[in-house]
């Protein structure tokens, strides 16, 4: 299988040179040569998988470029830090399906591809026998699942800046308390986009950039968006396996997109209706809503919300869908995205809306409405919530068809929120284990200046070379 760019610039590279490029070298993203297709026999040999198993039938697919033994450890130390038997357990509260993605090390569904990630980028560097040195800005959850991911492995460094004190102590916790000799945490005097504007000047300094081997793991990757597949398929069989449902949907609180394109690849994977639509429900932040109601895809200015992590107004895999909905043209996605990078907007007709409106359904869930469903879930069916899954159950419970099972993705866990949910039921949410000892324990943290070269400076004394 080869990787190809959704504007047309790249010839085909294999998947191990696509983790390693990210974003393709031509400004678009990268998107694997043709989608495979499970026919009806896979479907039921798949059946009996356990999470691991069916990972490694459904990488399989789109890694043809790695040995499958050596795959299936990849697959096995990546879930082996996961808490629950079953990965992503599925569990029925009324009248919908959660799929608890939050069982990783760091309580996010970002763990579900971060640690298979950090396995890979650690594969291919010793293949090669070079180095790898991350930089990434974090607001508060990407970076601690990115950590996690790399932490303790061979020929990577890890460099994350958060907003020093403007992170939650646990966020903050999280990631300081990890003290391998190869993550280093920077706490940046400053708010988020402060880190962010410092990131994006250190990768275009390109003497440095090639100096230092900079490397970085945004959602953009395509071994990340590969490795959301498989819980989408593990709950389809399951729900069919329990229930008989041949077709199902799934909610997804959304933010770049990332997780719930991964929907649209497993949608695209099994039979005609068996996904039939993807619930995107975002909060406040409704540039998708817009997209997906009313054909606007125009960026406008960010608010915070009780679900930071979907903060964010330009979703930086939508790239990926658009290709799909203008049948490959990559031409056509060519421009549209220098229209889109120099007016920040694009309009959609009806006919395209159409075709749109049959893959998605979406809701924009408002501050009150997630507050009042975190309450209203947990009188209901004693189960707490956090606020990013909450929205996605709002979403769920305004835009299902009725008739089919709603899996809603449960992305975090709510003692990772605790603020929020503490709005909302009076009191605070109960932290679990890995939270636990957290307080008191070594930690390690270097706190600077919003200024470029004291970071530069920092990582070229620090980095691997
Ligand atoms: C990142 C994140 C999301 C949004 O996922 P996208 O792939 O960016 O759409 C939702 N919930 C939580 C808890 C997250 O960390």
């Amino acid at each position: 299988m080869n990787y190809i760019s959704t504007r047309g610039g790249i010839s085909p590279i294999p998947f191990k040179d696509a983790v390693m490029m990210g974003l393709a070298t031509d400004g678009g993203l990268l998107l694997p040569e043709v989608l495979p297709r499970a026919d009806s026999k896979t479907l039921d040999r798949w059946q009996s998988c356990s999470f691991p198993q069916l990972a490694s039938e459904i990488f399989r697919l789109f890694i043809t470029d790695i040995s499958i033994d050596l795959l299936d450890e990849l697959i096995s130390r990546s879930y082996s830090t996961f808490s629950h038997p079953e990965i992503t357990p599925l569990v029925q509260k009324g009248d919908l399906f959660i799929l608890e993605l939050f069982h990783g090390p760091t309580l996010a569904f970002k763990d579900v591809a971060l640690q298979f990630l950090g396995n890979v980028f650690e594969h291919i560097l010793q293949e090669t026998r070079s180095t790898m040195n991350i930089i990434g800005a974090t607001s508060g959850d990407t970076g601690s699942a990115a950590i996690y991911g790399v932490r303790g492995k061979e020929r990577i460094n890890i460099f994350i800046l958060h907003p020093y004190k403007r992170v939650s102590p646990i966020q903050e916790l999280q990631m300081t308390t990890v003290v391998d000799p190869n993550v280093f945490n920077l706490a940046i005097k400053g708010n988020f986009d402060d880190g962010q504007a410092i990131v994006k000047a250190i990768f275009n300094d390109l003497p440095f950039k090639n100096r230092y081997h900079l490397g970085a793991v945004n959602s953009i990757n395509w071994a990340r968006i590969l490795a959301q597949v498989v819980y989408y398929i593990y709950a389809w069989l399951k729900i069919r396996n329990k229930t008989g449902a041949a077709s199902i949907e799934f909610s997804v609180p959304t933010g770049n997109f990332g997780d719930i394109f991964a929907g649209y690849i497993a949608r695209i994977l099994l039979p005609e209706g068996a996904i039939r639509k993807l619930i995107l429900a975002t909060n406040e932040n409704n540039l998708l809503t817009r997209f997906v109601t009313k054909g606007d895809y125009s960026v406008a200015k960010v608010v915070a919300t009780s679900s930071p992590s979907m903060d964010i107004q330009v979703a930086s895999n939508f790239e990926r869908y658009l290709y799909y909905l203008y049948g490959c043209d990559a031409e056509r996605t060519r421009q549209d995205f220098e229209q889109f990078s120099q007016t920040g907007k694009l309009v959609f007709d009806q006919d395209l809306l159409r075709t749109i409106q049959q893959d998605f359904s979406s809701k924009s869930v408002n501050e009150d409405e997630t507050l009042n469903t975190i309450r209203r879930f947990y009188e209901e069916h004693d189960y707490l919530l956090d606020p990013h899954t909450a929205v996605g159950v709002n979403g769920a419970q305004s835009c299902r068809s009725g008739d089919i099972p709603v899996v809603c993705l449960a992305t975090a866990h709510p003692a990772k929120f605790g603020t929020a949910v503490t709005k909302a039921i009076g009191r605070e949410p109960e932290l679990p284990p890995p939270l636990r000892g957290l307080q008191g324990r070594e930690s390690r943290c270097e706190i600077l200046d919003p200024d470029v070269r004291l970071v530069q400076n920092f990582i070229a004394h620090h980095a691997l070379l």
